[in-house]
């Protein structure tokens, strides 16, 4: 039998998703939701994608008993370590499937765009590993903010296109790729980061992710004898990390899912990026969804310490897990997530992202039974942030 938490036909999770796009897209959208799981069951794309994920990302990720973190909360805590991942997170088990795809597709050119350019990078690299032209488009407000990754991207061999309008970040570069997609149809692929957009995207991308989970599954069983954890938690941007550490558990009603968002300065400051909390329903990015909206239904800029998080909606999924509460959302601030990082560095000697740093930091909210076994998605690794954290150190 087909999970409910499954999309169906038309992309739907209850409500939330389908694809919402311009008349001009429909040939290129249809083309991959016609071949996605026709490419992804494959025997030559599985053969691919798996030996890439072993010999290129290093897969399988460790899951990592971390023992003073458990002491310290009462809880066999484990940690599923994506940030020992190439590249430095679970964005590159995304790129890797897409890029897969777009070449059994034929196309010959690789759009995408990014925030904080995490996700311009992870493509940039899959674009140069096959060699496929790329090109990324990022608010230039963003370019100035994160010319590390623009340098990354550039010594990859992309082109970095400036979006000049609106208010110059993430939202106005999805509509210049989206643009783009619509003037170059036939030989350019887009390249999406998160399990949001139009069908097929969130279930394409949550399929690619599912990984996470499958080898959770293993490793529990060897670890535990049990293959189940009693929670996972993960953290929530635009939610890729949290489907790929929930997708083989979304039946087992006995495991606790737990979806952690940015609260920013405060759920109720006005620097904030808890969707769960502050959005209701709309259309974002192609599909329906809950986002952070305004009156007349504008996007409103969403706040975080972490770029990662920094972002006004999530994907279909977990509008889905939220209203029918088989995830529960929770949210941390940009202090909790500061000090959580700091513990975790102090008593694990492993510097998370900040965006990780947000899931660990709901461990001091949570009253544990003796035993509990839970699994955190640790999602990337923390040198990116450095510069916030001696920020923070020396403030
Ligand atoms: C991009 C990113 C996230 C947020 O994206 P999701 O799609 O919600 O997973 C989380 N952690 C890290 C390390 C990231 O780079």
């Amino acid at each position: 039998m087909k999970s409910k938490y499954e999309a169906d036909k038309n992309g739907y999770y209850g409500q939330f998703g389908g694809a919402f796009i311009p008349e001009l897209l429909f040939p290129n959208v249809k083309e991959l939701e016609d071949n996605y799981l026709k490419i992804m069951e494959s025997t030559s794309f599985k053969k691919e994608f798996t030996s890439l994920l072993k010999d290129y990302v290093g897969r399988p990720s460790p899951l990592y008993f971390a023992k003073r973190l458990s002491a310290k909360y009462g809880a066999n805590i484990y940690l599923k370590r994506e940030d020992l991942n190439h590249t430095g997170a679970h964005k590159i088990n995304n790129t890797i499937g897409q890029i897969l795809i777009a070449k059994h597709l034929g196309k010959k050119r690789i759009i995408a765009e990014t925030g904080a350019g995490q996700h311009g990078v992870a493509t940039a690299t899959v674009c140069a590993l096959m060699d496929l032209e790329c090109v990324v488009f990022m608010g230039e407000i963003d370019i100035k903010r994160q010319a590390p990754n623009v340098a990354r991207m550039k010594m990859l061999g992309a082109t970095v296109v400036p979006a000049t309008s609106g208010s110059k970040t993430l939202k106005d570069a999805t509509n210049e790729a989206i643009r783009d997609w619509i003037g170059n149809s036939g030989d350019t692929y887009y390249l999406i980061g998160s399990v949001v957009g139009p069908h097929p995207y969130p279930d394409m991308v949550a399929r690619l992710q599912a990984v996470i989970s499958e080898e959770i599954k293993k490793q529990l069983q060897e670890h535990t004898g049990k293959s189940n954890p009693d929670t996972i938690i993960a953290c929530v941007g635009g939610g890729s990390n949290a489907a790929g550490a929930f997708y083989h558990f979304l039946d087992d009603k006995d495991v606790e899912l737990i979806a952690v968002e940015a609260a920013g300065l405060g759920v109720d400051s006005g620097e904030s990026a808890a969707t769960s909390v502050l959005g209701d329903v709309g259309v974002l990015h192609g599909s329906k969804t809950i986002l952070m909206q305004d009156e007349y239904g504008q996007v409103i800029e969403p706040y975080s310490i972490s770029a990662g998080l920094d972002y006004p909606g999530i994907g279909p999924l977990h509008a889905y897990l939220n209203e029918s509460k088989r995830a529960k959302f929770m949210n941390a601030t940009d202090q909790e997530a500061l000090d959580a990082a700091y513990e975790l560095t102090k008593i694990e000697g492993i510097i998370p992202a900040l965006e990780s740093a947000h899931a660990l930091a709901v461990l001091k909210k949570i009253e544990f039974k003796e035993n509990q076994v839970v699994v955190v998605n640790l999602s990337g690794r923390g040198d990116k942030d450095l510069e916030t954290y001696i920020k923070y150190l020396n403030g």
